[in-house]
């Protein structure tokens, strides 16, 4: 079969600055404390997963608002360096970039605080000027940290025009069902996979009862990210277990948009799922063994070979 020539993996979604503390413990109302450390990382799911793509070897486009401010510029300005066609990428004058407040405590406990800003900014008529952008992609990738109408029209469009929609289903949040019919790769983590489906999502048995429900929704592929456990994938062909590399994990922080990054290159360049899900694995490993999201994600030549087999736990005849 012929490919398309266009690898363009279209990323929509959200652009954070993520400033971190590193402190004892979380401050009492009215109490200062001394912290350890303090860190600005770019973050934000869809920043994550087009400058992992871009770094990976993939040709990468963000559709996204900042601010015209010192963090969107900052931003902006990483994107490109990565690599990432920033066209679609606008600052606007009149609002903020948003920002994620991280505390992390001596105990490793994340406390987030989000300022969405800019990111509420891109709405469904943007998306109609730009339906070239999406038209002519590869694939779609899209989360839920922006507006879901902007989300819902860029869905269905891509979904007219023949082009695949990977839906990042994060943060966490129930869903429209025609939105999710129209989802060629779902690819929630745990958390993410037992809201959708009322499923508690805790093993690989009961990743794959959540995994078969969310194929009855109409998403043909479906792959659970369970952590340091690696990915379950159900398709046509039935369903299997990946397992994780394994490594020392120092910060999982943008592990879950790594391994879309590294997913989304490999199917845009053409391999197969099974092929593509081991790119994002071996992607996702390196990056959970340094700090912060962007400054994590690797570069191709960083990556080692994906050592495993694939367990399956169904097949279809
Ligand atoms: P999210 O960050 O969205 O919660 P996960 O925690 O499920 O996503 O991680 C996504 C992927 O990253 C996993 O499927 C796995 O391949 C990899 N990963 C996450 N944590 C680890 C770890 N401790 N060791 C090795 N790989 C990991």
């Amino acid at each position: 079969m012929n490919q398309p020539s266009n690898k363009t993996v279209c990323v929509l979604g959200s652009l954070n600055m993520d400033l971190v503390m590193r402190l004892p413990r979380v401050p009492d109302a009215g109490e200062t404390l001394i912290g350890h450390q303090f860190n600005t990382y770019g973050g934000g799911k869809g920043a994550n997963q087009a400058m992992a793509c871009a770094k990976l070897g993939g040709q990468a486009a963000m559709m996204g608002r900042v601010g015209d401010d010192d963090f969107g510029r900052a931003l902006h300005g990483a994107l490109q360096e990565a690599g990432v066609d920033t066209q679609e990428l606008k600052l606007l004058k009149t609002v903020e970039t948003g920002v994620a407040m991280i505390m992390v405590d001596d105990a490793a406990q994340n406390r987030i605080v989000l300022a969405q800003g800019a990111n509420l900014h891109i709405l469904p008529a943007d998306i109609d000027q730009r339906a070239d952008l999406i038209g002519e992609a590869r694939l779609l990738i899209c989360q839920l940290e922006i507006p879901l109408e902007t989300n819902r029209r860029a869905i269905a469009l891509a979904h007219t025009r023949g082009v695949p929609v990977l839906l990042n289903p994060a943060p966490a949040a129930s869903l429209p069902a025609d939105m999710l019919a129209q989802v060629s790769y779902l690819v929630p983590n745990e958390t993410e996979a037992s809201l959708l489906t009322g499923t508690t999502v805790s093993d690989l048995a009961s990743a794959a009862v959540a995994a078969r429900q969310l194929r009855a929704m109409g998403c043909r592929h479906v792959l659970i990210t369970l952590g340091a456990q690696g990915v379950l994938i159900a398709d046509d062909k039935g369903i299997r277990h990946w397992p994780a590399l394994q490594v020392k994990a120092v910060d999982t922080t943008a592990a879950g948009d790594t391994f879309i990054g590294g997913l989304a290159t490999g199917l845009a360049e053409g391999l197969t799922l099974d092929e593509a899900t081991q790119l994002g694995m071996c992607a996702a490993a390196v990056s959970v063994t340094r700090p912060g999201a962007q400054p994590a994600l690797p570069y191709r030549q960083e990556l080692a070979p994906y050592p495993h087999q694939a367990t399956w736990l169904e097949q279809t005849p």
